[in-house]
């Protein structure tokens, strides 16, 4: 498929970024392509299609896939926000980075048994996506299905995210 071959080269690489050892990946020119994220759009759900009633996207850059998404699907979307955001937080997960820990929250917005289909861009260590789906769990809603644009392989996030992740793209560290 030329197109998401296309937008797999608009990834950005920059080499020790937050900091030194680590390879950072920016979806920043991807999300700028049309073509590129209309195919990715299309990639991320694909498996999962007639089988959710909401996407969940995780800030940042999760929050564009599925604003997208939602609108090519006729969906809605749920934001899932840091920590700290929210007025009124329904739920909230706390996880472990590889540097301290951090937070996520979400509003009361599901009905009971909707079935989310959660987006990010990147699964590294899966400690947010495993965030993620035990947040969604605890709003009594259900996990449809988990999907991002880019799997790091080498960082064992697929397991720590319970197995059942949906990746466009793979890399290795
Ligand atoms: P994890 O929790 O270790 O799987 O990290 C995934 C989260 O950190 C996602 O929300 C990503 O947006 C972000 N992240 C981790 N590594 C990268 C990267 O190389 N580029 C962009 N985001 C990243």
């Amino acid at each position: 498929n030329d197109a998401l071959a296309r937008a797999e080269s608009l990834i950005d690489l920059t080499p020790d970024y937050p900091e030194p050892g680590v390879l950072f990946r920016d979806i920043s020119p991807l999300i700028a392509d049309g073509p590129a994220l209309r195919a990715v759009a299309d990639a991320l759900v694909e498996p999962f299609a007639g089988r959710f009633d909401i996407v969940g996207g995780i800030e940042a850059r999760g929050f564009l896939l599925a604003g997208y998404v939602a609108a090519i699907t006729g969906v809605g979307m749920l934001a899932i926000r840091k920590a700290g955001k929210l007025p009124k937080p329904a739920a909230a997960v706390s996880y472990s980075l590889e540097y301290g820990t951090a937070s996520i929250e979400a509003p009361g917005v599901l009905q009971p048994g909707e079935r989310v289909l959660l987006l990010d861009d990147v699964l590294a260590t899966g400690g947010t996506l495993a965030a993620a789906q035990q947040l969604i769990r605890d709003l009594g809603a259900e996990v449809a299905g988990s999907a991002v644009v880019l799997e790091l392989t080498d960082l064992g996030g697929r397991a720590h995210a319970g197995g059942d992740v949906h990746t466009v793209f793979t890399a290795t560290e």
